[in-house]
């Protein structure tokens, strides 16, 4: 008689190095298999039933985790995690072989379709710095002292977006540019529980505002109604506030003077983009490579940082600004800009040393591919075989919402 059939499980997990907390699976899953603690989000094996729909919203790729085992991790042991257990060689029986062997196949095809549009996982650049995540969380967190809060839209604009300095004092919080931290709002929701960090990208250079200071510097627009927004516009100067991460250890940018950088943002998106800047301002000011900035707003009034940008020299950045609400004006996106440089933007995409960043709004995503893909069309370059080719490579970055 056939031993019976050992009972193996595919584990959907999500990779606590390289998630940045922003809540989006919680939000999007359909049946409440993921939940989290101060820590990690995780994902309840009793619960998951593989349907995949987190895995296109992740922003970061770190939901598409999955291990083979015979008894499935408890949420206990995936909330105490700072980085994935390796896949253990499971010992089953012929039996639990072709089980493992189904499930492969099962999730493979389920996932393929889940992936599809994406252009694979996502990859840090190959030199880019080695990013610390995770010192700090819900259960310990970090205390920053607000020493700047200054809106950066013209007073006469409906949009208040902010530009607010956090400062850590002798707490060591190393960032690079790229990485997001976590704003602790003190209180609790409607249903009694303490409210999960939200999400902001660091607008600043690993060296802090300042050279060498200890600070970051946040971006963030008032949102009617918005828990954190209106938190963290109103906080004046010398307020105390926690602080989780940081996060993020693929949306980080090459650390070679030679590699050109195409950034694509809209709004407050353009956050980690001044990051950018600034250290290539600093750390590498006569650089090889070239800086491109295809920045999105309603009108210049409401351009982050509209004012400073104006300074930065052409020969550090090259800026393309896009309105869309200037009366009188056609309504121009970031793709559209995109369109008309489609010559340079092909003979950069062509070249093995440029890395491609886009921040900001879910909706421009499809956009700009698209564009890119006119722009390869035009100069015979084949943008799906590219895309996921620069994805892989480290050189193809998304973070939108
Ligand atoms: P916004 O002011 O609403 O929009 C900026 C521009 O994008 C407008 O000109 C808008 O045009 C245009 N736009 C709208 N849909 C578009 C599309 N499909 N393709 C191309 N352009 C489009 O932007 P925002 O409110 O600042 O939002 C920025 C986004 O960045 C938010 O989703 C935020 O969560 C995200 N983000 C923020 C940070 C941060 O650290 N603060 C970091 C990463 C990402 P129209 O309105 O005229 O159509």
């Amino acid at each position: 008689m056939d031993a019976p059939v050992q009972e193996v499980i595919k584990q959907h997990l999500i990779d606590p190095e390289i998630c940045i907390r922003c809540n989006t699976c919680e939000e999007t899953c359909p049946v409440d298999a993921v939940t989290h603690d101060g820590n990690n989000y995780v994902v309840d094996a009793g619960i998951c039933n593989h349907c995949m729909d987190c895995i296109s919203p992740c922003p970061t790729g770190s939901i598409d985790n999955w291990r083979v085992v015979t008894r499935p991790y408890s949420l206990q042991e995936q909330f105490s995690w700072s980085e994935l257990p390796t896949q253990e060689d499971v010992a089953v029986n012929a039996g639990g072989a072709a089980a493992i062997d189904a499930l492969e196949d099962d999730v493979s095809r389920l996932l393929e379709e889940a992936r599809k549009g994406l252009g694979g996982k996502p990859v840090a650049p190959h030199s880019a710095g080695k990013p610390t995540v995770n010192l700090y969380n819900r259960g310990k967190p970090a205390t920053a002292t607000v020493t700047g809060n200054f809106r950066l839209t013209d007073a006469a604009s409906d949009s208040d977006i902010r530009h607010i300095i956090l400062d850590f004092g002798n707490q060591p919080f190393p960032v690079l540019e790229g990485q997001s931290i976590g704003i602790v709002v003190p209180g609790v929701d409607a249903g009694g529980n303490a409210h999960h960090p939200r999400l902001y990208s660091v607008a600043s250079s690993r060296d802090g505002e300042k050279r060498n200071a200890n600070n970051l510097a946040l971006t963030v627009k008032r949102v009617d109604g918005g828990l954190c927004s209106n938190y963290l516009c109103d906080l004046p100067r010398g307020a105390k506030i926690q602080v989780t991460g940081p996060f993020g250890a693929t949306f980080l940018m090459p650390d070679d003077p030679a590699a050109n950088i195409i950034m694509i943002c809209t709004g407050t998106g353009s956050a980690p983009f001044r990051g950018f800047t600034e250290r290539r301002r600093r750390a590498m000011p006569d650089a090889a490579g070239r800086l491109l900035l295809f920045f999105g707003a309603r009108r210049p009034e409401e351009l982050p940082y509209f004012g400073p940008l104006q300074k930065v020299p052409e020969k550090l950045l090259g800026k393309f600004f896009c309105y869309s609400r200037v009366p009188n004006e056609p309504r121009v996106y970031v793709q559209d800009r995109i369109r008309s440089e489609a010559g340079e933007i092909a003979k950069l995409l062509a070249d093995s040393n440029t890395h491609v960043y886009i921040c900001g709004l879910r909706g421009m995503e499809s956009g700009v591919d698209e564009a890119f893909a006119d722009a390869c069309r035009a100069a015979s370059l084949d943008w799906s075989a590219l895309k996921p080719a620069m994805r892989e490579s480290g050189r193809y970055h998304v973070e939108t919402y």
